[in-house]
């Protein structure tokens, strides 16, 4: 008979803590996790990545418990399956080599962006006469005098429709192996409410302990500015398609149009929201914290913030002679995040709600 492979690090050190977690049962209120846990005598690879990403770092469990460090136990479930998470990520990646960008995913997404910023500059400065990166553009069609509309348009589309591919292969994957079954339309709902309104980061009323011991909703808020924000960016997006195609209206639009609006107060809301976060992560505790997948939660950060940030730039400044310049800087960062979306924290949105909906339909 073949061995069986070794379960990693991150798996032993998860199953450790639920054995130990399904005897004490103290936390049993405090999240999803524990009634999940309780249905179950045994764990299997499978339970343990469902468990891993139903919990949403809330941290309430390890500063309540007895058996966390010093304790020789060590017990640290947020830690464990902060860890674990990751791997569950990598784990199901599709395709199957991307899972390496996991590894260490802060390196893998800071070269990625340097590299889609310098190609989009690169091709950009080659392509064009420096007169017309330096010269001011204005009316309907100002920025494709700079990267032509095709140029933008299918580039965009090609890495969007592909990251769509590899996150629904990957959630797919990720929901056969946690042992997901037909999902019921009462769950799917219950699920998709949960994320949209984090409910379960308001901890029931106090909110989360994070950054720290003390309760706080500042996670929770500046989560909903950041994941609203891109949301109202990517409407910005839509509704300029349908002006350029259904109406004719070449952009850029007036300052008052709903492309442009949807635009600025989705850029402003994900600054603040990114801002926000990374400030948080600088301020938390690193005790119950998995050092390892640090550096990828602050990519992600910085790259959605570099998105906002050159795109609020290209709006102040699109009349001007910097506009070549900054419209191949901002598509640099949408290429980069495109690129990046099924390969770094932001694919934990599809597998938590996915965790969520197994949860539901085990109540
Ligand atoms: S985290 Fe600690 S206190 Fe809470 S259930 Fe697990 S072992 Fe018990
Ligand atoms: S960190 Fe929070 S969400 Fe995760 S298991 Fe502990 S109490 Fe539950």
């Amino acid at each position: 008979m073949a061995d069986l492979p070794l379960p990693s690090e991150a798996m032993a050190d998860a199953r450790h803590n639920m054995e130990i977690c399904n005897a004490c049962r103290y936390c049993e209120g405090f999240c999803a996790v524990f009634p999940a846990m309780q249905l179950k005598r045994e764990f299997s690879d499978g339970d343990l990545n469902y468990l891993a990403n139903l919990c949403h770092g809330c941290q309430g469990c390890f500063y309540a418990c007895q058996y966390a460090p010093p304790h020789p136990w060590g017990i640290n479930v947020p830690q464990a399956f902060a860890a674990l998470r990751v791997e569950s990520y990598a784990e199901h990646a599709w395709p199957r080599p991307m899972a390496k960008l996991f590894e260490r995913n802060g390196t893998a997404v800071s070269l990625l962006t340097a590299l889609a910023v310098a190609l989009v500059l690169l091709l950009a400065g080659s392509l064009q006469s420096p007169d017309v990166m330096l010269r001011a553009h204005s009316g309907p069609g100002a920025f494709f005098a700079v990267i032509s509309y095709q140029a933008m348009v299918w580039s965009a589309s090609a890495v969007f429709l592909f990251a769509l591919l590899a996150m629904a292969m990957s959630t797919t994957a990720f929901w056969r192996a946690s042992g997901g079954g037909t999902i019921t339309a009462k769950a799917l709902a219950h699920a998709l409410h949960d994320s949209m309104t984090l409910r379960n980061l308001g901890g029931g009323g106090d909110g989360c302990n994070y950054p720290g011991e003390g309760f706080s909703h500042q996670r929770r808020w500046l989560h909903h500015a950041m994941a609203y924000g891109f949301l109202l960016c990517f409407a910005a997006t839509s509704v300029a398609t349908l002006y350029h195609h259904g109406l004719g209206l070449v952009a850029p639009y007036d300052l008052l149009s709903l492309p442009v609006l949807l635009g600025t107060v989705g850029g402003i809301l994900m600054l603040i929201g990114t801002a926000g976060l990374l400030w948080l992560k600088v301020l938390a505790d690193p005790a119950p914290a998995a050092r390892a997948v640090l550096g990828g939660e602050y990519a992600m950060l910085i790259l959605l913030a570099g998105v906002a940030k050159t795109g609020l730039l290209l709006l102040a400044f699109r009349a001007t002679p910097a506009m070549g310049w900054l419209l191949a800087l901002h598509l640099g960062f949408v290429l980069a995040l495109f690129l990046a979306l099924p390969y770094s924290k932001f694919i934990h949105g599809l597998f938590r709600t996915a965790a969520l909906v197994r949860s539901h339909q085990e109540r």
